[in-house]
Formats: C-alpha cells, sequence, structure tokens
C-alpha cells in the first residue's frame, strides 16, 4: 500500500447484540479517521455465525450509527461472501497454508492443561500435520469431519508498526495456529476477516486492544493472501471510574444513552477524545473533531469511561446547541428566544419543558414578609408601565432607585415572584418570554 492510497476505514460489528460504548468508540474512531484523510467508512457485518446472528441486532446496528451520525459510505456482510471465503480458502488449502484437525474441544482441553500443568504455553502441537492421507482417509470413513487450522509461517517473525501501541514484534511459534473453519464448514471471525479487508481495500484497522493476537495472526493471513497488511491501531480499552468497566457501564448502548438524556453529539465529543490527554471540547462538531483526530494523541494506559463526565459533556453540548437541531423535541410553543435563554441551564434538552412551563405558568411562588410584598407591589405597577422587549434592566433599575434595594434582596424576591424558582435562567433572558399581564399577575399575587 502506498501511502497516498485514499483511507478506507472499516467498522465490523458481529449482529449478536446491541453496540454498547465500546463498541461505539471503535465505530467512531474509524469514521473520524476517514473523515480526517476525506476517505471511506465502510459498514461491515460480521454475520458468520448464523445461529447468534439476528436481524433486529442489524437494524438496530443501522439507527445506532445513524442516530451518532456516522453514516457508513457502503455496507457489506460476511454472510453474502461466503463464495469469496472459499475461493481464497480453496487456494489456502492447497498451498498447505490450511490444515485439517479432528480434535474434539475436550481433547484440545486435556492438551492445553497438561502444557499449563507444565509450566509451558498452551500452544497448539499442530499433530495434525502428521496426519498422512491414509488416517484422514479413516477418518472420513468413520464420518468425522476436519475442522481446519491456519497453518502460521513458524519462519517469518510477525511484526507491524501499531498506531498507537507503536512497533509490536511476535514469534509465531508462540501462538496456536488459529481455527479458521468449524467442522460445519462454517466460518470463524479470523480468515474472512483479512479476506474482507482485502476485497474492499481496507487500508486502516482501528480497533481495541483485546485483538491484538489475532492481529498477529492475520499478519500473516494477508501475507498467504498475497496482500499488503493494513495499517493497525489498537486503541487501550475502557475502564470505569474505579478499575475495571462495570458490567453496568460498559453495557451501556444507545437505548440507555438516549433515555439517560444524552446527546449524540455529547457521546461523540467524549469518545472522540477519551484516551488522549486533550481535553473535551463541546464546541467542536464531529467534522472539527475528524480534522483534529490523531491517532499519536492516544496512550497505552486504559481510558477512564465514567457517568459523571458523560453527564457533564452533555450538559456543556446542550448548551451550545442550536434551535434548529432541538425544535422538534420542545414544548409547543417555545421559540428560539426561549431555547436560548433556557439552554445555559439544561442538563438534558427534556428539562426544557419543565422551565417553559415556568415561562407559561402557573408558578407558585414562596410566602414574603409585608415588606417584601409591598416591594413586589411597587415591581408589579413599574412592570405595568415597560416597554417589554428588554423589560428585566429597567425593572431593576427603577426598582433599585425607588426602594434602595440592592443584590440579593433586589434580585430574589423579584425572581421567586416570577419563576417561582429561586436560582434558574439569566432573568434579563426569561422576563421577556413571559407575557406581560402574566408577569404583572405574578408580581402582584
Ligand atoms: N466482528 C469482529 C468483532 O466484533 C470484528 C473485529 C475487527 O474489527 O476485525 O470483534
Amino acid at each position: 500500500m502506498t501511502s497516498t492510497a485514499p483511507v478506507v476505514t472499516r467498522f465490523a460489528p458481529s449482529p449478536t447484540g446491541n453496540l454498547h460504548v465500546g463498541n461505539i468508540r471503535t465505530a467512531l474512531h474509524n469514521w473520524l479517521l476517514a473523515k480526517k484523510h476525506g476517505g471511506r467508512f465502510l459498514l461491515r457485518i460480521d454475520d458468520t455465525d448464523a445461529a447468534r446472528s439476528r436481524e433486529d441486532y442489524v437494524e438496530a446496528i443501522r439507527a445506532d450509527l445513524a442516530w451518532l451520525g456516522l453514516h457508513p459510505d457502503g455496507e457489506e456482510r460476511q454472510s453474502l461472501r461466503f463464495a469469496l471465503y472459499e475461493e481464497a480458502f480453496q487456494r489456502l488449502a492447497g498451498e498447505g497454508r490450511v490444515y485439517r484437525c479432528y480434535e474434539t474441544a475436550q481433547e484440545l482441553d486435556l492438551k492445553r492443561k497438561i502444557l499449563l500443568g507444565r509450566g509451558l504455553p498452551p500452544i497448539y502441537d499442530r499433530s495434525a500435520l502428521h496426519l498422512t492421507e491414509a488416517d484422514h482417509a479413516a477418518k472420513e470413513a468413520a464420518s468425522e469431519r476436519p475442522h481446519w487450522r491456519f497453518k502460521l509461517d513458524h519462519d517469518s517473525p510477525i511484526t507491524w508498526d501499531d498506531g498507537i501501541r507503536g512497533p509490536q514484534h511476535f514469534d509465531p511459534r508462540q501462538i496456536s495456529d488459529p481455527v479458521v473453519r468449524r467442522a460445519d464448514g462454517s466460518w470463524l471471525y479470523m480468515l474472512p476477516s483479512a479476506i474482507d479487508d482485502v476485497a474492499m481495500g481496507i487500508t486502516d484497522v482501528l480497533r481495541g486492544e483485546d485483538h491484538v493476537s489475532n492481529t498477529a495472526a492475520q499478519v500473516q493471513m494477508f501475507a498467504a493472501l498475497g496482500a499488503n497488511p493494513p495499517r493497525f491501531a489498537h486503541g487501550a480499552l475502557l475502564t470505569g471510574a474505579e478499575g475495571k468497566l462495570s458490567k453496568r457501564l460498559g453495557s451501556l448502548g444507545v437505548a440507555d444513552l438516549r433515555e439517560a438524556g444524552i446527546e449524540p453529539e455529547a457521546l461523540v465529543a467524549l469518545l472522540a477524545r477519551l484516551g488522549t490527554s486533550d481535553p473535551v471540547d463541546p464546541a467542536l462538531d464531529a467534522d472539527a473533531l475528524a480534522a483534529s483526530f490523531d491517532l499519536s494523541r492516544f496512550g497505552r494506559a486504559p481510558a477512564r469511561f465514567d457517568d459523571t463526565e458523560l453527564h457533564r459533556v452533555n450538559a456543556a453540548i446542550v448548551h451550545h446547541l442550536p434551535f434548529a437541531r432541538v425544535r422538534h423535541l420542545l414544548p409547543e410553543g417555545m421559540g428560539e428566544a426561549a431555547w436560548d435563554a433556557i439552554r445555559p441551564n439544561l442538563a438534558h434538552i427534556g428539562e426544557a419543558a419543565d422551565w417553559w412551563s415556568v415561562v407559561t405558568g402557573p408558578v407558585a411562588a414562596p410566602e414574603q414578609d409585608a415588606e417584601t410584598r409591598t416591594f413586589l407591589h411597587t415591581a408589579a405597577q413599574v412592570a405595568a408601565g415597560l416597554d417589554w422587549a428588554d423589560p428585566w434592566p429597567a425593572l431593576t433599575q427603577t426598582l433599585k432607585d425607588a426602594t434602595g434595594r440592592k443584590g440579593k434582596a433586589l434580585f430574589l424576591p423579584l425572581r421567586q415572584a416570577l419563576t417561582g424558582m429561586d436560582h434558574g435562567p439569566d432573568m434579563k433572558a426569561l422576563l421577556p418570554l413571559i407575557d406581560r399581564a402574566e408577569a404583572v399577575r405574578r408580581l402582584s399575587a
């Protein structure tokens, strides 16, 4: 691959469950890298496992990516590509790069235990390589069907320059020949993935560090397929605030996040930067995040993901969202001025409705002492005579001059009478949203 090849990335989920935060992060990183280079981001549905793959999960994956704004530039499905795998497989079989094995799961388990008991790494002993054609014929006659392993080349050391982990070296003798095909003919993940990465022209594979040992074997599969491997980068896994990512946090899916009032922009802003020392910047949209996406900023230490931070970023994002983005989520009648006035007070868009009902009323104001009631009556009279385009500065200045009240004694009773609350949006922005007659009524109540 030359460095001028256009960047093509892929997100390759298995549709055996809903996407969780970790997958979403992988999808995002692949999307960001492709966008940064003006390249293409492909979705590949890894549904070779017919028993565990489900169509509703395929649809949920597409819907989740759409919600996140990560629109694929193309989609492939492994279950429609079996002919391609068969062809490559037959070639590899002809070259002796895949070989037939008959050990049962129990036999393999026993072999592993014996090796571990001797303090040796549990590497497959390749005994199936010593079977003769007569042995195979006898197995076949006894209706034993083989599964297939890819034969690693023990004489070529495995190396790649990982975009996040730096130079990687593996001794192929320390790795078991991976099983690539089951006895029933079905495919395991490893080989179809490498075949597809070649066929789809994938230039960059970004995935979690739980795939590092797969990459070691796949590097040799690319060579066996006559192709150069893509560039690889393996991101550190996510952890929770206190060590390991909790099951709950780790399994959070788009539906849970939506329900918690998390906006896609917040997830994108956080997951684009988590694992780097760069700050999360709620002002950056996905394109800006793509432009500044840089694998070399990612560290090898686990990236800390926690709820508190997600909600903090979400609030900061909500404070930036333009009216056009949220209008369909707001209560009837709530316009742009109201959104702009209210959004700095929101943790979630859903809370806008609460503040809008403060604007439209009725509100229940706290009891006030006699002197404050007099003050509020004066306020009602002043308000009745004000131009309502920007009433708050005039109202407070007039009252300050007339009553000598200032600071909290001036502002708090007005806020309480007008909103029923002790805190909330800036009154200068909020008051003009409240109908003048209604404001006067609240002040004189
Ligand atoms: N289907 C694999 C997974 O979900 C894909 C891994 C890869 O990116 O190659 O783990």
